[in-house]
């Protein structure tokens, strides 16, 4: 278990089961460094044991990074339940894993991810006050995630092509859901020209009628002639095989854990493909979950996701300067601000404001 790859240095991964209500869950919390762990529930009919376990692991440690590069004062946390959301998600079950939140007292706040809702969390807030998403106004649907990506593609268009602008732009969007659609609104609004492609054919009809998006097979979005790529999909989409398809010189996307491996990072410098590291891309959720509890209002949210533009062009500046990639960068301001702290002193700056929730 202490050896098991994904495993870096979690803080506490807790299983939770619960026989009356068919409840399977792998609490995963990474870091509580900076503050309680913060991070979404994600309900999915797992293969196996074994895989929920590998993508507790994973995207908690992924939450680490977005808060800590975005300097807020929280650490990451994950939960995933193993099961099929429209078949087994009861508010029994959903009452138990609230218990279990509720029994590690703030140490992690669990927010909605694939497979839970806004209006889980609210039926979970009876017995715990650790949720995302407490207020009315916050309960209201506004696509963060894919405005941070909007933020994160501008800076990245801005350092490389020197453009403030993205009119013209050709951008390939893989996956068309909660990220990937709103974003070609977004990217459509500034006058970029899209590719899409999605395993669902309802919604690359949406994207073409709405956003006249050429429409691609899945398989063929990696070879566009494109200016930037946007996994808004799945993980792990950029490995040995479909790198060496890119024409993209960009990629920046909502979609968790997009490189297969950590040394396809290289493999796409040495393409001289600049690749926006994708927990800065990706990271509205946790700032949106910020603000709410300052001024939870649409406007202050989406000026405060907004900053995620800054950190991209502050990270491609940095590594530029480096000869870094932007991720090994990244990655090293994380490092920077999880590094645990003896009391404050005077230029103490990295650590974060307070412990929050
Ligand atoms: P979603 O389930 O709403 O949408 C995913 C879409 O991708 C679906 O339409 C699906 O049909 C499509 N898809 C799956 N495999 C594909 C393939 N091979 N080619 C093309 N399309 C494919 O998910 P989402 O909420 O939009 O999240 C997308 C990604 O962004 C995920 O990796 C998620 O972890 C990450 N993410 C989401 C959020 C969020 O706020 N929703 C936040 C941070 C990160």
């Amino acid at each position: 278990m202490f050896s098991h790859p994904e495993a870096e240095g979690h803080e506490l991964v807790q299983y939770v089961r619960d026989p009356s209500c068919g409840l399977r869950a792998v609490i995963a919390l990474h870091s509580t460094v900076r503050g309680p762990a913060f991070g979404g529930c994600r309900m999915w009919p797992y293969a196996s044991e074994a895989d929920a376990l590998s993508d507790a692991l994973r995207l908690s440690r992924g939450m680490t990074c977005k808060a800590a590069i975005m300097e807020l004062p929280y650490g990451g946390g994950k939960t995933v339940v193993i099961g099929d959301p429209a078949r087994d998600k009861t508010p029994a079950l959903l009452l138990a894993l609230a218990a279990a939140i509720e029994r590690l007292q703030g140490r992690y706040v669990i927010a909605d991810d694939i497979g839970t809702s806004i209006d889980d969390l609210a039926l979970m807030q009876q017995v715990t006050r650790h949720t995302a998403a407490a207020t009315l106004a916050a309960r209201a649907p506004l696509p963060v995630t894919a405005y941070g990506v909007l933020m994160a593609i501008r800076a990245a268009v801005l350092h490389r092509f020197g453009r403030p602008d993205l009119g013209g732009l050709k951008v390939a969007v893989q996956g068309l859901g909660h990220v990937g659609l709103p974003l070609c609104a977004h990217l459509h609004d500034a006058g970029a020209s899209l590719v899409v492609a999605d395993l669902d054919p309802k919604r690359t009809a949406q994207a073409a009628a709405r956003y006249g998006a050429k429409v691609v097979e899945p398989e063929a979005i990696y070879a566009q002639p494109v200016d930037l790529l946007a996994p808004c999909a799945l993980g792990g989409v950029l490995d040995d095989r479909t790198i060496p398809l890119l024409q993209a010189t960009l990629v920046a996307g909502g979609a968790n854990n997009q490189l297969a491996q950590a040394r396809h990072d290289a493999m796409l410098a040495g393409r001289d493909i600049l690749y926006v590291p994708d927990y800065i891309a990706n990271a509205g959720g946790v700032i949106d979950f910020h603000q709410e509890q300052r001024d939870d209002r649409p406007d202050a949210v989406l000026a405060a996701v907004a900053r995620i533009h800054d950190v991209t062009l502050d990270v491609l500046e940095r590594a530029r300067a480096a000869g870094a990639t932007p991720l090994t960068v990244a990655d090293r301001l994380v490092a920077e601000r999880l590094r645990p702290r003896g009391p404050a002193g005077p230029g103490d700056e990295t650590r974060g404001s307070g412990s929050g929730a």
